[in-house]
């Protein structure tokens, strides 16, 4: 009987360690499970780890589109050194060269993402509605070909300074 029960314990452990594959990029990294999370989860590190300035600004704005019948999501907020390396990784295989894929995905040494300054807003609808409205609580677009990508940048009803035209100018 003992030994029925160890061999089990033996099993079961086996099959633990089976269904539960190493993931490539979990939560903690501030990767998004179904590739967007709610502005309001302060329970998930994406959310949870923004500059306080920043995450308070972007639910306040999103909180005014919604009330406008804007649906918003994030598909992106903080995230690790190491997350961001791999997304810079794999721009590189997309867009065939480092310098391509960084006019996309910026270094984890230079990600606002990184420090917990940026936020990437959908759908967009919403990242329309950011890019109209956002001056208002200091949101401004910052890069020209990424309507989704929002950093606090000027004061609230200021102006915001000029996109640069990629993430690598
Ligand atoms: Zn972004």
């Amino acid at each position: 009987m003992k030994l029925a029960i160890v061999a089990l314990a033996l099993v079961l452990s086996a099959c633990t360690t089976l269904i539960q594959p190493k993931l490539v990029s979990s939560p903690d990294d501030g990767a998004l499970e179904d590739s967007s999370v709610s502005p309001y989860d302060n329970d998930h590190p994406a959310i949870s780890r923004l500059d306080p300035k920043l995450r308070d600004a972007m639910q306040r704005a999103a909180r005014d589109a919604e009330a406008k019948g804007i649906k918003v999501v994030v598909t992106s907020g903080w995230r690790s050194k190491s997350y961001q390396q791999r997304l810079l990784d794999d721009a590189t295989s997309k867009y065939g060269s480092l310098e391509e894929a960084r006019k996309h995905v910026n270094t984890p040494d230079k990600s606002t993402h990184v420090t917990g300054h940026a936020v990437d807003i959908g759908f967009t609808d919403a990242a329309d509605w950011f890019s109209r409205k956002g001056s208002k609580y200091g949101l401004c677009q910052t890069y020209a070909n990424e309507l989704w990508h929002y950093e606090l940048a000027t004061e609230p009803g200021g102006d915001c300074p000029p996109q640069q035209s990629n993430a690598a100018g």
